[in-house]
């Protein structure tokens, strides 16, 4: 059940593929944002989150990743590591992804949230457009009988 992650910054949400921007704060960025949003230069250490506004002042919170790693990447990343180290950057990676999925659910739920509430605005609109349109024809309906009295009358 692999979902590619979204850009984080709330204008874009642009699909992610390849390269991206992680942030130790948990966000993803594709790389025009993050250059856009100064996220990708690392001389500086007055970066800021743009999804959540931390601080990311080590040059190491805030780095490009590879979304399709190569297996050689796969195989070197970690080679060397301990396995208590290779275990918590396995635990912190995995920790992203869960909130990166459940941040992307409670968007999707806001989304349906403000749907529901424009549809039921415009079922709201609808009942009154056809109230008035019935009162309307009802009006019309007794000029036209009492028009039709009045012919019968004259004649
Ligand atoms: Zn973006
Ligand atoms: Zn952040």
């Amino acid at each position: 059940m692999d979902y590619s992650l979204r850009c984080n910054s709330l204008k874009c949400r642009t699909q992610l593929e390849g390269r991206a921007v992680v942030t130790t704060c948990s966000h993803v960025f594709c790389l025009p944002c993050s250059e856009s949003l100064a996220l990708a230069n690392v001389n500086t250490n007055t970066r800021v989150c743009p999804a959540c506004e931390t601080q990311l002042s080590n040059p190491d919170d805030a780095v490009v990743t590879t979304l399709n790693p190569s297996e050689d990447y796969k195989t070197s990343v970690l080679s060397g590591l301990s396995p208590t180290v290779i275990m918590e950057c396995a635990g912190r990676a995995l920790s992203f992804y869960s909130y990166q999925t459940a941040q992307e659910i409670i968007y999707q739920e806001f989304l349906a949230r403000s749907l529901t509430d424009k549809y039921a605005n415009l079922s709201t609109q609808m009942d009154k457009i056809i109230h008035d349109a019935n009162s309307e024809i009802v009006s019309l309906r007794d000029k036209l009988s009492g028009l039709s009295m009045t012919a019968t009358h004259v004649a």
